[in-house]
């Protein structure tokens, strides 16, 4: 099959013989029944023929299957018992990826759809994501199929304790540095964090990033995702002499990512109509009500029909659903992965969509991201799009590591520069291989650059 990359380059510029479908066909055979690994292999290596037909150095062999397999891939029992003294077993994961650019660094994941393969797809995207952030960080991901939904305090903290208590051996400041993703917020780490403190007897605030603000946290960084989302599709918006202001805007998800989205969308003044979780969506005429959004599934962890039933007329809640089918200017995916489709990109595209800016991981199917590259969309791809939450994580440990607190302000304006950073890397890659305005080949490659130029440097390991 020829690739979106090779149908645009001469043969002879190709590395010879299309190694890369090689190394891929490979990946897949000794990686069985990991299908989101495999997706997220693919849509890098697709994207990185004209570099190593470009920098012979990173053709060299072995380059690019040290970078496909993890550096080592931890799994374990986590026993919990439940508020009746049943005995549950989830299986924990860490998957410490790349370690070229600094200590692994990534989100722990809990839902009931996690498993191994889940925990590469997202380690993979990691290592690029962090090197474009330029913070001298490497990758990682980790995670357990518990589920948090239902579950009391005192049993999510039981589970934290029991997960901490394997994971502990394995991390550390200078060696992996876990954070929150779907299923993992702040209480979640301040359980984690209280456990690794009671076994180590250290006060190692930079061993977890996330942590609430007067032990160690980050200011910005619960907003950092979703503020970085916002600010990534406002530049790609600028260069085409576009603005957000006014626009209307479809925001999937309704946790920590679409919430601090939704945030930022309306203090550029946008109006974003849409939230969803997973039982469906709401479409809010007048416009998301942060507020009330932020006490239904914030204060309360609710469900997001709970949001409807309490605003009143200018809501109304769809079981099911896609919320795709809400016709704005901008879409923000901020759920989970391979949640919008080519379907869906169809009636977007065909509803006069502008920019598509993922906040989640791999939120659009490999098809849906083709559709919206011919039609002229402009689409940022997360691995750039939403690098802003560990950006500020690397921010949440220079921190630490200096003692300090750094203002709210200061960690914004941070933000801000490091989005806009990110942005012009991308634009100006893409441009400089030959790929004006595609977000995607310009993230891949920066991102490889970054990482290939690391593991040349230090050697066969
Ligand atoms: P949260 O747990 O806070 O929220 C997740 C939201 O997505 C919920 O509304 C949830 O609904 C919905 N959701 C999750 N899984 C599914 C599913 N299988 N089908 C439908 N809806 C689903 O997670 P985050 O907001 O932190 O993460 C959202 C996305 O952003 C993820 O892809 C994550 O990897 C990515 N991301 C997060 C970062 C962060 O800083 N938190 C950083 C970079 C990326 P429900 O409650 O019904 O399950």
């Amino acid at each position: 099959m020829t690739t979106r990359s090779e149908a645009r380059l001469s043969p002879t510029l190709l590395p010879s013989p299309s190694s890369l479908d090689i190394v891929r066909t490979e990946i897949e055979h000794r990686n069985p029944a990991q299908p989101e690994f495999h997706q997220a292999v693919r849509e890098v290596l697709e994207t990185l023929a004209p570099v190593l037909a470009a920098r012979p150095e990173y053709a060299e062999p072995g380059l690019v299957e040290r970078l496909c397999e993890p550096e080592r891939q931890i799994i374990f029992r986590v026993p919990w018992q439940d508020d009746h003294g049943r005995v549950h077993v989830n299986r924990g994961f860490r998957v410490e990826f790349n370690s070229a650019l600094g200590p692994y660094k990534g989100g722990l994941r809990f839902h009931p759809s996690v498993n191994l393969g889940i925990v590469k797809f997202l380690g993979f995207e990691q290592i690029f994501k962090n090197a474009l952030t330029g913070l001298g960080i490497g990758g990682g991901k980790g995670g357990s199929d518990f589920d948090p939904h239902g579950r009391s305090d005192t049993e999510v903290m039981r589970f934290c304790q029991s997960f901490m208590t394997e994971l502990y051996r394995h991390i550390g400041e200078h060696t992996d540095v876990p954070a929150g993703d779907i299923g993992v917020g702040t209480r979640e780490i301040g359980y984690l964090f209280g456990q690794y403190r009671r076994i180590t007897n250290r006060w190692e605030s930079g061993v977890l990033t996330g942590k609430g603000p007067h032990w160690g946290g980050s200011l910005i960084r619960p907003e950092a995702t979703g503020y970085g989302n916002v600010l990534f599709a406002a530049e790609m918006l600028r260069v085409r002499g576009e603005d957000l202001e006014g626009r209307t805007a479809v925001v999937s998800g309704s946790g920590n990512v679409a919430i601090y989205t939704i945030e930022k969308l309306l203090a550029l003044g946008a109006n974003p109509l849409t939230c969803s979780d997973s039982s469906g969506y709401v479409v809010d005429d007048k416009g998301i009500d942060l507020d009330l959004l932020k006490q239904v599934k914030e204060v309360e962890r609710g469900r997001i029909s709970t949001y409807a039933e309490r605003r009143g007329g200018s809501a109304r809640f769809v079981s099911g659903g896609r919320v795709w089918d809400v016709p704005a200017d901008v879409a923000l995916p901020a759920a989970t992965q391979n949640e919008l489709d080519e379907n869906d990109a169809a009636t977007l595209v065909r509803n006069g969509v502008k920019a598509v800016s993922e906040g989640a991981n791999m939120p659009t199917t490999p098809q849906a991201v083709h559709l919206f590259q011919r039609a002229g969309v402009a689409f940022g791809p997360g691995k750039a799009a939403n690098a802003g939450g560990v950006a500020v994580s690397a921010l949440e440990m220079a921190q630490n590591a200096s003692r300090t607190a750094w203002g709210a302000a200061r960690v914004e304006e941070e933000l801000a520069r490091i989005m806009a950073d990110i942005h012009t890397t991308c634009h100006e890659t893409a441009e400089r291989y030959g790929f004006p305005g595609d977000y995607v080949t310009g993230a891949n490659i920066a991102g490889f650059e970054r990482v290939a130029d690391a593991m040349l440097a230090q050697g066969v390991i």
